[in-house]
């Protein structure tokens, strides 16, 4: 039985960190984002509320008070917190229980790779990057959801496998690292890929057979 004792207060103070950090590198305009954090002595999981109260416009996000996070079990059950969670927090724990690797899940509205999850496509392997991703490299754009859907962690956990980083259609990205310093490296890495992929296919003329309309439900490899 998980008891106040068991929550560590460097993880509060991490989850509001990582939370602020979202806005301060640029993932998100104002607004969208959100960051989990599993404590690997307990498995509870300090969660973001999300940056949905973050007043827009904002004039300096250093200003910003980032939410309290809230605190749960994988298995969803609130154990701190007044506040409610990201809406995208079914996501967050999907991915978690399938990935014991992770410790660290960052959720963005970051541009360049938004740009391939409202298109749907994949993003290849690139050698230059290799030695930081590891052998799984290209990137997959999920299977589409509302927000805050439960299918939505469903798709993720699937088109992300193995690897560190996955588009969520229509939406944003989700990077995934063993610390939150490695979940924001490869956001930052996801980002370089996509702009790098996107100016590629503007200066060679794009998809050879175009793009399809429709919401990209379907995995379509580039
Ligand atoms: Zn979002």
């Amino acid at each position: 039985m998980q008891t106040a004792h068991s929550l560590n207060p460097h993880y509060f103070e991490l989850c509001a960190q990582g939370t602020r950090r979202i806005l301060e590198e640029g993932f998100t305009p104002a607004r969208g984002g959100d960051i989990s954090l599993r404590d690997p002595a307990t498995n509870l999981v300090y969660v973001s509320a999300g940056l949905a109260d973050i007043p827009f416009p904002c004039s300096s996000f250093s200003e910003v008070e980032a939410p309290d996070p809230a605190v749960f079990t994988l298995d969803g059950k609130q154990l701190c917190g007044d506040k409610l969670a990201t809406i995208e927090l079914p996501m967050h724990l999907a991915i978690l229980r399938a990935r014991p690797d992770v410790h660290c899940v960052l959720h963005t509205h970051a541009p360049w790779s938004t740009v391939f999850a409202m298109i749907g496509r994949e993003l290849p392997r690139f050698p230059l990057e290799q030695e930081a991703w590891g052998p799984s490299f290209s990137v997959s754009t999920a299977g589409y959801a509302p927000a805050g859907a439960m299918e939505v962690g469903d798709f993720a956990v699937e088109a992300l496998g193995d690897r560190p980083a996955v588009m969520l259609a229509c939406h944003g990205a989700v990077a995934v690292g063993e610390s939150m310093e490695r979940a924001f490296a490869n956001a930052r890495l996801l980002e370089k890929q996509a702009l790098t992929f996107a100016y590629e296919k503007l200066l060679t003329g794009g998809y050879e057979n175009g793009l399809q309309n429709g919401p990209p439900n379907q995995h379509v490899s580039a």
